[in-house]
């Protein structure tokens, strides 16, 4: 799932500058966490699919870092794979993290959504299912015949036991769907989801399983030649016109601006334009964990330390952790200036971590705001 990655939309904030943020971290609202390797669909855009082994994330192992969690304050729990609704002790492991006090969010294929309903139902807060189009267009970027309908199962699944359960669409725009974002809002509708949102496809990253940065040719089966981003564009605008109400109402959760720096994101990718960092503040609300410990600041950004022989706290301000976010410019680093999916989350107490909160005044250093 992480091509699609991350979404709390409701902690969205404009006003975040990562730049400003303490180093060493007080707290942690978000911890993503790898619970499967592997995945059901098989996606052009990502390689994670094509792991081999099948590893899942040792829940007996995890539990060393329960007291990480609850120092750290972590607050959303973000599962994510490959599938995690493939790991065996997918209720054990939802058990676990209800008993740390935490939201748990899945990002999910939706494959296996009907047959673990019951269990979705009763532990996870927010769903967020990747769709990339009307129904033939998703069978065939997923390249699993059936996947748009076991999707529509498993919604409906979900929501006899728990109807008011927010069910997100999150859509990676690419070649195979770029002329059909309406289709896509149509698409999510006609599966029952809360809400759809955008985001460009990622080409030119080392992240989901690439050893190495994709050749050009395999980038052009994803990424838009100019006269398909002129497409995008204009699919944008009749998007806007069409559906002011989808937009008046979040239905579509990224405003007309935030979508066209999506195409924006492409021109950027044929060097018509010259790149700019999202504003975002991950390294320092949150922590990506990986099945064999390692912990990564970001899902692009490489691993900041293991928890094999540390805690997830250790790691967190390990000496690496601490020089990395020390060093990191969000607005400078080239990994950042080609993200495609940032975070910029608003949390009182990841606030602390920037010396803005008065009530724990000694814990923190100030900000250099
Ligand atoms: S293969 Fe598709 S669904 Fe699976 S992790 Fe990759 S992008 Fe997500
Ligand atoms: S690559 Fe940079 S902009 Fe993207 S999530 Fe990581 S820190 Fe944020």
């Amino acid at each position: 799932m992480p091509a699609e990655a991350l979404s709390i939309n409701a902690s969205l904030s404009k006003k975040s500058d990562a730049a400003s943020y303490e180093p060493r971290l007080t707290h942690l609202p978000i911890l993503i966490l790898n619970v499967h390797e592997q995945c059901n669909c098989r996606c052009l855009m990502c390689d994670i699919w094509q792991r081999e082994g099948g590893k899942e994330l040792d829940l007996a192992d995890f539990a060393r870092h329960r007291q990480s969690i609850e120092a750290m304050g972590v607050k959303h729990i973000v599962l994510t794979g490959g599938e995690p609704l493939m790991h065996r002790n997918f209720e054990t492991l939802c058990r676990t993290l209800k008993e740390c006090g935490v939201q748990i969010t899945l990002l999910t294929t939706g494959l296996l959504l009907a047959k673990r309903a019951k269990i979705v139902a009763d532990f996870v807060d927010e769903v967020i299912i990747s769709l990339d189009g009307p129904q033939e267009v998703h069978d065939q970027v997923r390249r699993v015949k059936g996947a748009f309908r076991l999707i529509g199962d498993g919604v409906s699944a979900v929501r006899q036991h728990t109807p008011a359960l927010p069910i997100r669409g999150r859509s990676t725009v690419q070649k195979a769907n770029h002329h059909l974002l309406r289709k896509t809002v149509e698409g999510a509708k006609s599966l029952g989801l809360s809400s759809i949102s955008f985001l460009a496809a990622d080409v030119t990253s080392q992240a989901f399983n690439r050893e190495l940065v994709w050749p050009g040719e395999r980038q052009n089966q994803i990424s838009l030649m100019p006269s398909e981003i002129r497409t995008l564009e204009e699919e944008i605008e009749w998007l806007v016109a069409e559906n002011a109400d989808d937009f008046q109402s979040k239905y579509i959760v990224e405003s007309p601006a935030k979508l066209q720096r999506i195409a924006r994101r492409f021109r950027e990718q044929l060097g018509e334009m010259p790149p700019v960092a999202p504003r975002c503040n991950a390294p320092w609300v949150s922590a990506v964990m990986e099945i064999d410990g390692s912990v990564r600041p970001c899902f692009f950004h490489p691993s900041i330390g293991s928890t094999k022989l540390q805690t997830l706290g250790e790691v967190i301000n390990s000496d690496e952790a601490v020089k990395f976010r020390a060093s990191l410019d969000v607005r400078e680093n080239d990994i950042c200036q080609r993200c495609v999916c940032s975070l910029n989350y608003k949390d009182p107490m990841a606030e602390a971590n920037r010396g803005e909160v008065e009530a724990q005044p000694r814990l923190y250093q100030a900000g250099t705001e």
